[in-house]
């Protein structure tokens, strides 16, 4: 019966933005000082103090807008939202309400309803046994945090899986990381993930009643934090039971969900326009800065070796993950000749990929240190010039990874390699169809086999003759040649 219930997904993020200073006010930007050493009368709300926007803050804003896409508002207003808490001692924070930065834009699949600026609250630390009245336990409050520019990022609900949900997420946090604008750091909480859960009856167009999960700080805890979420809507619906609108905890340590409250309205916050800011007008010359400073972005990345390289989407999905590796990916392309695309000769990119994600990655792995494709452990050219051996089968794929192998770990030239190893491939075609015809002698029943129709024996065969020429035999051409001899 689960099966029926469809699962929406629509998620908030906030990004810390990696300015010098503050949203309002010109205190420097820390994460891991000493607290409260970032403060001033602005951000600890003196009486009489006023905001003055932070102009980077608002070009940095202006970039992730434009990277989703997004229509940028010619002036957007920046709206008090009142609530009381301790880390925040205005008592209300600037945000944006009705007329926001951004509107209306896509990353990959999903439509981003909005992208807003704002400031951080200070961080609260919980100490000791703070629930209770006479216990040992306190909250402290750090202000260095308190200002910091804030880009909040909303979904529309068009995420379908718990699964979906993480791997937006993570191209979301790729992207904005390639803008150089935050560190995205999810445990350092310069990205943070709302994930807004409910389900409702596969085909149906209406949306059921959302659940908020708060803060998850790792792409992991929001895959298990939102599947936990579903399971428990499917079983309380399946038992007849009704979802209440809340915001919840998701422990991670034990799976389970805590409510925190039962959700606020827009109209508890009391929003009204910020009386002390005008209208967030950014100039031509801004605009024209964000969009040309705009690097070509994963998403985009992706489709171009999808559409234009030939990649499968798997591959394409991993290459364009990281810009240096993408570079390096093209590169080792253009020197195998490969940069003309699928069908029009050369070494297919496709081709050069499956090194790369394959061969490579795993050889890379192996030796356990983060590979830096800046400034790789194999030159793409090194590389291309092994994958060009072996497509030319100037040796074998066996021989082509023993010599990925050694470039790994003694750097070289792969040429040079193969001379000195003896890989070459058997091309002298009287000599490997001696090799295979003794080899065929050697095993008589395999050659039965094979003749009766078990094509499946042939390996046997073909075992023999790569353990003779040590693996520098071409795999297609020996088995043509032990069909040919044995009169197939
Ligand atoms: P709220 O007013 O409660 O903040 P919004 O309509 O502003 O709700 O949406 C906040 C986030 O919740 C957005 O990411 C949106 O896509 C998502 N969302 C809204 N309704 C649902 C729903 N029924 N199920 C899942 N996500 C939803
Ligand atoms: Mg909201
Ligand atoms: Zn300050």
């Amino acid at each position: 019966m689960s099966s029926e219930l469809e699962a929406v997904i629509g998620l908030e993020i906030h990004v810390q933005l990696s300015t010098r200073t503050k949203m309002f006010c010109g205190c420097e930007l820390s994460f891991g000082d000493e607290p409260n050493v970032h403060t001033c009368p602005v951000c600890l709300a003196h009486p009489g103090v006023l905001p003055v926007p932070n102009e980077e803050a608002i070009r940095y804003a202006l970039k992730i807008g434009m990277a989703l896409e997004c229509e940028i508002a010619p002036r957007s207003i920046f709206h008090r939202k009142n609530y009381f808490y301790p880390d925040n001692p205005k008592a209300y924070q600037i945000s944006q309400y009705d007329i926001p930065l951004a509107v209306d834009g896509r990353l990959g699949d999903i439509r981003i309803h909005r992208a807003h600026l704002e400031e951080d609250a200070a961080k609260m630390i919980h100490v000791g046994d703070s629930g209770r009245i006479h216990g040992s336990g306190a909250s402290l409050v750090d202000f260095n945090r308190g200002g910091t520019p804030l880009v909040e990022v909303v979904t529309e609900p068009d995420l379908r899986s718990a699964a979906e949900a993480a791997e937006w997420a993570r191209l979301l946090r790729e992207t904005v990381r390639q803008l150089d604008v935050s560190d995205v750091n999810m445990e350092e909480g310069s990205l943070r993930v709302d994930a807004n859960v409910s389900v409702r009856p596969s085909g149906s167009e209406e949306l059921g009643t959302k659940t908020e999960l708060k803060n998850m700080n790792s792409f992991r805890f929001l895959e298990r934090g939102v599947e936990a979420e579903l399971q428990r809507q499917r079983e309380l619906i399946e038992a007849g039971g009704t979802v209440e609108q809340e915001t919840l905890h998701f422990d991670p340590s034990d799976g389970t969900l805590t409510s925190l409250r039962s959700k606020e309205e827009a109209h508890d916050y009391r929003y009204f326009p910020e009386p002390d800011l005008v209208p967030l007008a950014p100039t031509e010359e801004m605009l024209r800065e964000a969009r040309e400073s705009l690097p070509e972005l994963p998403a985009a990345r992706i489709e171009r070796y999808e559409e234009q390289m030939g990649l499968e989407a798997e591959p394409a999905k991993f290459l364009a993950s990281d810009p240096g590796l993408g570079g390096y990916f093209e590169e080792a392309c253009r020197v195998a000749g490969a940069e003309v695309g699928p069908g029009g000769g050369g070494v297919e990119p496709r081709v050069v990929a499956n090194w790369i994600t394959g061969d490579l990655t795993a050889t890379l792995r192996q030796r356990g240190d983060e590979e830096d494709f800046a400034d790789p452990t194999v030159s793409a050219e090194d590389l291309a010039a092994l994958v060009l051996m072996v497509t030319e089968k100037k040796i074998s794929h066996g021989s082509g990874k023993a010599v990925l192998a050694a470039l790994v770990v003694e750097g070289g030239d792969p040429a040079a390699i193969v001379e000195r190893e003896g890989l070459a491939q058997i091309s002298d075609a009287g000599e490997l169809e001696s090799i295979v015809a003794a080899a065929v002698e050697a095993n008589p029943e395999a050659a039965e086999q094979i003749k009766a129709g078990n094509q499946k024996a042939i390996g046997a065969i073909v075992g023999a003759v790569m353990k003779e020429t040590k693996g520098r035999a071409d795999g297609g051409e020996v088995n043509r040649l032990i069909l040919e001899q044995l009169g197939d």
